[in-house]
């Protein structure tokens, strides 16, 4: 087998790969090194986390069992530093060596950031990956002032995500227009005018020449010596090809890595492809264009023929609520060129078509785009217009329907997976497709920004006629193995009363027998959740930290972090950690944030003699169960405090430890409103009054930071554990596997839950239901130290451990 090795794990890069794998599945020995400690995820989806859409699980396009399923050696948190060209082998930041015969270089793009003093001060960050992301997220709960430099496309969505997590956003821009490079002047001052009803605030052909502030950013200085403050300062003005490696180890870089039509490099058998490519002078900073060039590069590598790649003209959009624009192609008149233009101010809708001899050669549409495809088709395909009605409008009488019937089969619907109509309505009809997730599976259509979701919902519900259901094709199922959704699934298990996974799969026809990474833990849960105690847990259907009762870290050693009830431990415990730790060299001994103590960068086999020398039970660190309950000290010694929190946090993590829930669960219990165990922003969480409890529920600190809602004030620890029980149950019995509490109430309702819960009798009946499951548990580090065979299976040197994972 030949050797191929890909430098970047990108959207781009990973495409490819996905590409060569479906051509010839058994040609390559694959090994892919990523930068960034993930798999490969969707990076145009950053501004929707930003914005607070989604969170990063919902954005990863390749989890680690794809890679796996696959045989591809991963290698993440790993940078290759250097290609030695002669001995075709790239060496790792980490030493490693790999051979190569084949090798692709998919590094994507950095930040551009300016070369202006003070660029460099904490507070300062590109839009580019997670950590940035994660970066502004955390800067937004401390800090109340943004700055955005660049109006373009990156630097409004970041200023709109920065608007919802209730920073003060200014905009700062070189040039006197919004997006000058895709607007001309009418649409950039539409655009304006809604980000600023929004809450943008535009600071106009302003050129920054300095970052001030001492450590930490405090403003901007400008050319015309007019300063700005800001607590954090966003770069959106541009990429830079990474391209790094390849210059360093003599492949001929001019702004990118310059490849031919085949995306060959100057040296052979290097070929790259992405933001990290140049051709034809061109560098492409959108995914639509990529993935032509990794279509043509996977026909080149796997020696099939193929056509070359010989450029793209791409179209924008931007993803901000409430804009609707789209452009492509040239902006400006000249001489040569004619206008079709409508502009309706009153409704804030303005078209305009640039043509030039008889073609068009450049689209903008701003508050209504509905006509960018056919029009982005006709500018591609250099159709003569003479003769064709450009705008659809109002009077015209062209409804949805007429629009899809009108529309020819080679219509880009797609444009970043470059999928027309005709493959989607061939789908639809071949493989009897009815909602949008199933032909977003089989077509990729709407898999990356998701904008054209719309069109492909006409298309559907054109195709399949009278058959069409609006609400059905809305419908999510669990994963590509099967149409079924959550709801039905769960009826379907109690109607046939199917008790194993494998059951489930046979029985309700799994396009894919053995299921996979994302339908076989949900399945398993679905069904612990509804046989309650008589369900025999499928270990090997659970992710790949439950499965092992260790979290793996990102260099494959496992963290080991016992239970501490409450945050509470003593002398004697302590002592043993430390004993374990020197036995065994743990290299990181590390306080959690749940107020327990984490061993890190523990080996697999170590992990049974570590839990035997312990003697502690398992903190359930890693599993999508009750994490941690933590306490502030309370009554017992602080002056502040009203109740006796630690009592209540332990009562309440002896209860429910090891629960399995369908994501993880946290916990908060503080004895006043000073609230030291930040219990407004738990899963749950118990705030001491004055004669009683306040219970919050749904609160985040993570990545979707939200606070509780208040559920109930109770006067009782008694009442405490029952509100607990029923909530806990319900959320247990109705939630999405893999939904957080937060999500599940916004979905639900609060007032519906607090309704729900409010009955007493319901609560009752979700009590009896919660104490029946919850007498199956068992301790699993226990378990691991007395049966052989899980040791031999799971723990032993030669295993090997791979699996997808969510944090
Ligand atoms: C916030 C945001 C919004 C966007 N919105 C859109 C949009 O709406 N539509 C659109 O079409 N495009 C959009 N894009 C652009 C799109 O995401 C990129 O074009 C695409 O991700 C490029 O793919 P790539 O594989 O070339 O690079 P990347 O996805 O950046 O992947 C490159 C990977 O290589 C890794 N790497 C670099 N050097 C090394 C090394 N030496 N060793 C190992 N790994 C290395 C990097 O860490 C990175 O993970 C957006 C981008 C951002 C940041
Ligand atoms: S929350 Fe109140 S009682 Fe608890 S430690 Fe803080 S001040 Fe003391």
């Amino acid at each position: 087998m030949k050797k191929l090795v890909m430098i970047g794990n990108g959207m781009a890069g990973v495409r490819t790969i996905e590409e060569i794998i479906k051509l010839a599945p058994e040609q390559f020995e694959i090994t892919i090194f990523g930068q960034e400690p993930y798999p490969n995820y969707n990076r145009i989806k950053l501004s929707n986390i930003l914005q607070g859409d989604t969170n990063f699980e919902e954005i990863i396009i390749n989890p680690l069992d794809w890679y796996k399923e696959n045989n591809i050696q991963l290698f993440t948190g790993e940078a290759v530093e250097q290609i030695d060209l002669e001995a075709k082998c790239v060496i790792s930041d980490q030493g490693r060596e790999v051979e190569y015969d084949e090798l692709i270089i998919a590094s994507g793009s950095n930040s551009f950031i300016l070369p202006i003093p003070g660029a460099d001060k904490i507070g300062v960050t590109g839009f580019r990956d997670i950590q940035d992301c994660e970066m502004m997220i955390k800067s937004s709960k401390q800090y109340k002032k943004a700055v955005v430099i660049g109006g373009g496309l990156l630097g409004l969505e970041a200023a709109r995500g920065l608007l919802n997590l209730g920073m003060k956003v200014d905009v700062v821009h070189l040039m006197p227009h919004l997006m000058e490079r895709q607007l001309d002047p009418i649409a950039s001052s539409l655009l304006r005018a809604e980000l600023e009803a929004q809450g943008m605030n535009f600071l106009m052909e302003k050129e920054t020449v300095e970052v001030l502030g001492d450590k930490r950013v405090s403003g901007l200085r400008f050319k015309d010596g007019s300063e700005v403050e800001a607590d954090l300062v966003v770069m959106a003005i541009g990429i830079k090809p990474n391209t790094a490696v390849a210059k360093n180890s003599g492949i001929f870089v001019n702004r990118g890595i310059v490849v031919n039509d085949f995306m060959e490099t100057s040296v052979p058998n290097v070929y790259a492809v992405g933001e990290c490519a140049e051709h034809r002078e061109m560098v492409y900073g959108l995914v639509a264009p990529l993935y032509e060039q990794g279509k043509v590069l996977a026909n080149q590598i796997c020696g099939t023929a193929g056509k070359p790649y010989e450029g793209s003209v791409t179209g924008t959009q931007l993803k901000v609520a409430g804009v609707d624009l789209f452009s492509a192609g040239e902006i400006f008149e000249d001489g040569s060129t004619k206008s079709i233009m409508i502009y309706n101010e009153y409704d804030g809708i303005y078209k305009r078509v640039l043509t030039r001899n008889n073609v068009i050669v450049g689209i903008v549409l701003y508050g209504d785009t509905k006509d960018s495809t056919r029009l982005f088709r006709m500018l591609t395909k250099k159709e003569d217009i003479s003769g064709n009605s450009i705008f659809h409008t109002e009077c015209s009488g062209s409804g949805a329907s007429d629009d899809i019937a009108a529309m020819p089969n080679d219509e880009l619907v797609c444009g970043c997976n470059g999928v027309t109509k005709g493959a989607i309505v061939e789908a639809i009809k071949t493989q009897g497709l009815t909602t949008l997730d199933q032909v977003s599976h089989c077509t990729n259509a709407g898999r990356s920004c998701g904008r054209c979701k719309p069109m492909v919902s006409s298309i559907l519900a054109h195709t399949l006629g009278d058959q069409f259901d609006a609400a059905a094709a809305q419908k999510t199922s669990i994963c590509g193995c099967t149409t079924i959704s959550r709801e039905e699934l769960v009826a379907e298990i109690k109607a046939k009363g199917l008790s194993s996974v494998k059951e489930v799969m046979n029985v309700l026809e799994w396009n894919n027998e053995e299921g996979c990474t994302k339908c076989r833990p949900a399945i398993n849960y679905y069904l612990g959740m509804i046989h309650m105690d008589e369900y025999k847990d499928d270990r090997d259907s659970r992710l790949v930290n439950e499965k092992m009762h260790a979290n793996i870290q990102k260099d494959g050693t496992y963290s080991v972090v016992p239970r501490m009830y409450g945050g509470v431990t003593t002398a004697a415990d302590l002592k043993k950690i430390a004993e374990v730790a020197e036995k065994y060299n743990v290299p990181l001994v590390k306080l959690t944030g749940g107020q327990r103590i984490g061993l890190f960068g523990v080996k697999k086999e170590d992990l049974p003699g570590m839990w035997e020398d312990l003697d502690m039970p398992s903190g359930y660190a890693y599993g999508k169960t009750l994490r941690t309950v933590k306490t502030c000290v309370g009554a017992q010694f602080c002056r502040y405090g009203t109740q006796d929190s630690m009592a209540l946090g332990i009562e309440l993590e002896k209860k429910f430890e090891r629960l399995d829930t369908p994501h993880k669960v946290k916990m908060g219990v503080s004895a006043c409103p000073r609230n030291c165990s930040e219990a407004g922003i738990k899963d749950i969480g118990f705030v001491g009054i004055d004669g009683g409890w306040e219970i919050y529920v749904a609160g985040n600190g993570g990545v979707d930071l939200r606070p509780g809602d208040l559920l109930r004030t109770v006067k009782t620890e008694e009442e405490v554990m029952e509100m607990t029980g029923a909530y806990l149950q319900y959320y247990r019995e109705t939630a999405n596997y893999l939904e957080r509490t937060s999500k599940w109430v916004e979905r639900m309702g609060l007032d519906h839950v607090k309704e729900v819960l409010a009955d007493e009798e319901t609560r009752k009946a979700l009590n009896e239901r919660m104490d029946q499951t919850l007498k199956k548990y068992t301790e699993p580090w226990n378990e691991a130290i007395e049966n052989e065979e899980i040791q031999d299976k799971y723990y032993s040197k030669h295993t090997i451990t791979v699996g997808s994972e969510s944090k």
